[in-house]
């Protein structure tokens, strides 16, 4: 079964992160600072390094996957939510290297801008917060109300 909410668009902010922060850290602090509930990000940029992850479905949890080097931030899509009771940014990430490979995954920390241009789109009218899911052991949007 589906949880689908009607939201609507609140605020819209565009912005740029500082060269050298760490990507999700500093989306964290952002959606803390404006005390965002309920958002949708999306940017592109460039990173001087990737730590990214990816879950496994079979043994329920994440494997990283470190890049070490300079890298196109081709999308950057992520959304903000409530996890025990604060702002939680949720953010997937494609990334291309000179030669137009791709890389891609859950963003984690220590994946350091080195440009990114981001828009934060801040919306109401539901709240969806995490919770444990015991059948993918992820922390998902609950299936009540
Ligand atoms: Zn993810």
């Amino acid at each position: 079964m589906a949880v689908v909410k009607k939201v609507e668009t609140k605020e819209r902010f565009m912005g740029r992160l500082g060269h050298g922060c760490d990507l999700l850290g500093e989306l964290n602090e952002i959606c803390r600072e404006k005390n965002v509930r309920l958002g949708w990000l999306k940017g592109l940029g460039a990173v001087r390094k990737a730590c990214l992850a990816y879950y496994d479905q079979y043994t329920h949890e994440y494997q990283p996957l470190e890049i070490d080097r300079p890298l196109e931030i081709t999308h950057l899509v992520g959304n903000v939510s409530v996890k025990d009771g604060n702002p939680f940014v949720h953010a997937h990430v494609t990334l291309a290297d000179e030669k137009g490979h791709a890389y891609g995954g859950h963003l984690a920390p220590g994946t350091i801008v080195f440009a990114c241009e981001f828009t934060l789109e801040i919306l109401s009218g539901a709240v969806l917060e995490r919770a444990f899911d015991e059948t993918t052991g992820l922390s998902l949007w609950k299936m009540s109300e």
